[in-house]
């Protein structure tokens, strides 16, 4: 496949953006090769510089719940650019966009909106050490909570160690205050709750882990998550930044019935725009300033271009009935046709899937934690994946990222998805073979 426009744009970009992309992931070290330049983009399918078509399974990494340029949602960005793109003073739109989340995910009952997820788990996790007087947190590992310091923290040596930093430029100190154990093991959490007593502020969690590939969540796992931090006096947070209107209109949340403390959603809520937004009682967050002592703000926080698309995007969910049980069909047609491609090709492999989100690990699990995850082999699918590319397709261009669907994507791009798998992994093994 011809790809010279993006290898040239790619080559002008790191003339001028460091390492020529603006969020790492995007530059294909992964995967290997160079990234594809996209000019634009059309329900569930989106064209790059050199004329390619591809069925995008990335969807902006998850925003894109209705497909790309969604009538409804590109109305309302002109009509708010129209009547001015910012005001740094209140608006209705603000009010409107928070109303339909707490109508969804009645766990909010007050939220503060910021203009990324990064932002919301950040300010999720000083609201909870405000409101606790504690200091330390809890993390687990091969859960992506952004780019903030606290989370950017790899286990210490022994399971209840203090953790390290995982970059350059994280302080000892800060990674002391992180604790981060394994995913899906409650039996951990309980033994950090007793080996740190009084000293736990908040245990933090994607309730479906999505940024390891879709880890979800054991039976009883966040009930028992639930349980400590009552017990214990810890805030119990919820990262839906990706799970939020993913997998349920609720969230984790509504799917298996828990509630947590505090909230934290982004991707989906702002339509494509940047937005995130972070929320729980009411009694806690008065905690907030002005209100209360905790400190947290944004010069966009809250824009009425992202807030219209937001608004948009939350309506085209609320008045769509089925909406999340069509998406988890597809999920699940795409999911089962990967496995039976896979089968018939003869590579272990193991298959997730939760509403609009899903995933096949080329290893033969169970995935449930990190250390499961790391077993699939990256390399084949690195081969995997560009000769995905070649036929059409856009898949995240690493393992261990969730494939979306959209209500743009029908049973038509799914099938042609997996006859495409098909045609692939018979090219990749037929080379591998000629190499052995
Ligand atoms: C994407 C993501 C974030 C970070 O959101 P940004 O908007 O990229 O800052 C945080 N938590 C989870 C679970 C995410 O998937």
């Amino acid at each position: 496949m011809r790809l010279e426009r993006s290898i040239s744009a790619f080559a002008r970009a790191r003339g001028i953006i460091a390492g020529g992309v603006n969020s790492p992931v995007r530059a294909f070290r992964a995967v290997g090769g160079s990234p594809v330049f996209m000019k634009n983009g059309n329900g569930a399918y989106m064209c790059d510089i050199d004329g390619h078509e591809y069925v995008d399974y990335v969807l902006s990494w998850g925003p894109l719940i209705l497909g790309h340029a969604h009538p409804n949602v590109v109305k309302a960005i002109t009509q708010a650019a129209q009547r001015g793109s910012s005001f740094g003073a209140p608006t209705e739109a603000e009010s409107e966009l928070g109303e339909l989340i707490r109508s969804m995910v009645p766990s909010i009952e007050r939220i503060r909106f910021t203009s990324s997820g990064t932002e919301a788990t950040m300010s999720a996790i000083r609201l909870a050490r405000g409101f606790t007087g504690r200091e330390k947190i809890v993390k687990f590992a091969g859960c992506y909570h952004g780019h903030g310091d606290s989370f950017l923290i790899a286990a210490g040596s022994g399971a209840l160690t203090n953790g390290v930093p995982n970059s350059p430029g994280i302080t000892a100190g800060v990674a002391r205050d992180t604790i981060v154990l394994p995913y899906n093991d409650a039996d951990a959490v309980r033994k950090a709750f007793d080996a740190n007593a009084g000293a736990i502020a908040a245990v933090v969690v994607e309730p479906y882990a999505g940024n390891m590939g879709l880890v979800p969540a054991k039976a009883g796992y966040l009930q028992a998550l639930r349980d400590l931090c009552t017990q214990h006096g810890a805030l119990l947070i919820f990262d839906e930044v990706m799970t939020g209107f993913r997998v349920a209109r609720g969230g984790v949340q509504e799917r298996e019935g828990i509630k947590p403390d505090l909230t934290t959603l982004g991707k989906v809520i702002g339509g494509g725009l940047p937005v995130g937004a972070f929320g729980g009682s009411a009694e806690i967050m008065t905690h907030l300033s002005p209100d209360g002592p905790v400190y947290q703000a944004g010069t966009l926080s809250g824009n009425p271009l992202a807030m219209a698309a937001g608004i948009a995007t939350l309506r085209a969910i609320q008045s769509d009935a089925t909406i999340y049980d069509r998406l988890e069909v597809l999920s699940k047609l795409l999911c089962d046709g990967m496995h039976e491609v896979l089968e018939k090709h003869g590579i272990p492999h193991y298959g997730t899937y939760a509403g609009s989100m899903l995933c096949t690990f080329f290893a033969a699990g169970p995935v449930t934690d990190l250390e499961s995850a790391m077993q699939a082999d990256t390399a084949l699918y690195g081969k995997f994946f560009h000769a995905m590319l070649d036929r059409g397709v856009y898949l995240a261009p690493s393992q261990f990222e969730t494939a979306f669907v959209s209500t743009a994507h029908t049973t038509r791009e799914i099938e042609r998805t997996i006859a495409a798998a098909d045609d692939a992994l018979t090219q990749v093994l037929a080379a591998a073979a000629q190499r052995a």
